[in-house]
């Protein structure tokens, strides 16, 4: 494995008083790269692993720990977020263990699309609250909705209940897609045996990055899909909460 000294990360931008990606408030690094192509994915310009900007993994860290004292002050942290960080799992391994001795607090929000090796098995170790996207539990769903099916998501899954590590799992709920109560009862029965899992965050399909695939020249197939309404996700809401799941939703 890379030392802090080699390592570097490519980044494709910062936010340094996030406070929708994890508890408190968080710098935020949004990583360069993804191996998946949702239909509804707000930054399409992060796919690409090759752009963005690569940053020595010391400076990265002393950028995140000069927010050490607002973090640590709001119960808050650093949080990476794509994106898919785990593209760059080998350059996370050092950067986290910095982190973790000068007692951050580490987010990860990623959808677990990499394959489960001694690498992947460190950086969850070193990981304090992971927030995994569950895109669709059907396989031909996943597919569809992002290209690849989801065994690699749920074999992270497995891995973070392994290593008891703590999970929010991320629903973003996609009208037509992934909004029916059926679906929301088969996510509550899918969680159940996972009790590293303390909530479900519901988050409303919306259309705020369209106009970066505009930019980029790419077709957006979900143009005729309507934001679903905040009935429907208390709703959905209601479903998982009457299975003893938490729920956390605007
Ligand atoms: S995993 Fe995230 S960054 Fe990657 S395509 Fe899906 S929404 Fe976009």
């Amino acid at each position: 494995m890379k030392t802090l000294e080699q390592a570097e990360l490519r980044v494709h931008s910062f936010e340094s008083g996030g406070t929708v990606d994890g508890p408190g408030i968080r710098f935020v690094v949004f990583t360069q790269g993804c191996p998946l192509r949702c239909k509804y994915c707000h930054n399409p310009d992060t796919w690409n692993p090759k752009n963005g900007k690569a940053y020595p993994a010391k400076t990265l860290v002393n950028e995140i720990l000069k927010y050490k004292t607002f973090m640590t002050f709001s119960k808050g942290g650093v949080t990476f977020s794509g994106g898919e960080p785990l593209v760059q799992k080998e350059s996370l391994v050092p950067i986290f263990e910095k982190l973790k001795k000068e007692g951050v607090h580490i987010a990860l929000d990623t959808a677990g699309t990499t394959n489960i090796d001694e690498v992947t098995k460190r950086v969850v170790e070193l990981t304090d609250l992971v927030m995994l996207d569950v895109k669709h539990l059907d396989p031909a769903g996943h597919k569809n909705l992002t290209g690849m099916t989801n065994e690699k998501c749920f074999d992270f899954l497995k891995l973070l209940k392994e290593k008891n590590v703590r999970t929010w799992v991320r629903w973003v709920v996609v009208p037509g897609v992934n909004d029916t109560e059926e679906y929301a009862h088969q996510l509550a029965a899918f969680l159940k045996p996972y009790d590293n899992v303390e909530l479900v965050e519901i988050l409303p399909y919306h259309k705020s990055g369209v106009f970066k695939w505009k930019e980029l020249g790419l077709n957006y197939e979900l143009n005729h899909i309507k934001e679903p309404s905040h009935e429907i996700i208390e709703e959905l809401a209601s479903i998982l909460e009457s299975a003893h799941i938490k729920t956390l939703y605007a």
